[in-house]
């Protein structure tokens, strides 16, 4: 999975996504639990977090459910999350 992080100039983080962890109501997510994610924090191979990035203040490499699904990846990141176990769909 590519890192989704885009920097200020534009460019793509070259970077592909080791890690990834959802939060929420549950330190751990089942399938039927999805719903209950708020957030997903991505780990990338280059920058790591990311941590300190400027884009709206935020200070690593965290991602809305819905910014997720506007960039296509929401399935394939879930699915990444350390901690949600029986994920909905395979990686692809
Ligand atoms: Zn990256």
């Amino acid at each position: 999975m590519q890192c989704p992080f885009v920097y200020a100039s534009g460019r793509r983080c070259a970077g592909t996504v080791r890690q990834a962890r959802a939060y929420g109501k549950h330190r751990f997510f089942e399938a039927g639990d999805i719903h209950d994610i708020k957030k997903v924090r991505l780990w990338c191979s280059e920058k790591d977090d990311h941590a300190g990035f400027g884009r709206e203040g935020k200070e690593r490499m965290e991602f809305y459910p819905d910014e997720l699904i506007g960039l296509g990846i929401y399935d394939e990141a879930i699915a990444f999350c350390e901690n949600v176990s029986d994920p909905p769909r395979q990686l692809t």
